[in-house]
């Protein structure tokens, strides 16, 4: 199956979608960076961080290349730290969770005050301390099950 991210690892495609070209920002011997084609609207631009090879979902990164892209990401933080005031670091996994490229990869979006973005909102609703431990407890239960 094709893969858009593959091939701009490979060489294959040089442009993105849109036609902007795909340039590399940064390269370690597993990991790539670019800008992304999406810009929003007050930020300049917001950034992917991609481990070179293809994996589906965050979990399938082998935990040597997860290290290559935490220390690849807080490179981008710090130097996108000298001109703004914060940035969001997102990983979107999965259809539900806004995964349109099933080539995992971080997303770094510089932030500044009343810059308008809207990353993610939901409603939150009031919860009783008895389902509050319930789900803490099947969730407990999950994470000694993997
Ligand atoms: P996500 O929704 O988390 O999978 O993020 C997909 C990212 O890939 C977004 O930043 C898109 O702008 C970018 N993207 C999606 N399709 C293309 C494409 N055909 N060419 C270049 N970038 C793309
Ligand atoms: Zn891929």
């Amino acid at each position: 199956m094709s893969c858009i991210f593959c091939d701009f690892v490979s060489g294959k495609r040089k442009k993105q979608v849109n036609g902007l070209p795909f340039l590399a920002l940064h390269e370690t011997e597993n990991t790539i960076s670019f800008l992304s084609m999406n810009f929003p609207e007050k930020e300049d631009g917001h950034v992917l961080v991609i481990p070179k090879k293809h994996y589906k979902y965050v979990e399938d990164i082998p935990k040597y290349i997860h290290h290559e892209l935490t220390d690849h990401l807080i490179k981008l933080v710090k130097a996108i730290r000298k001109t703004h005031e914060g940035c969001n670091i997102l990983l979107n996994d999965g259809k539900s969770a806004g995964q349109t490229v099933f080539h995992s990869h971080y997303h770094i979006v510089p932030r500044d005050m009343k810059d308008g973005i809207e990353i993610e909102v939901w409603k939150n609703r009031r919860v009783s301390e008895k389902e509050f431990r319930k789900i803490n407890k099947y969730l407990i239960k999950r994470i000694k099950s993997v």
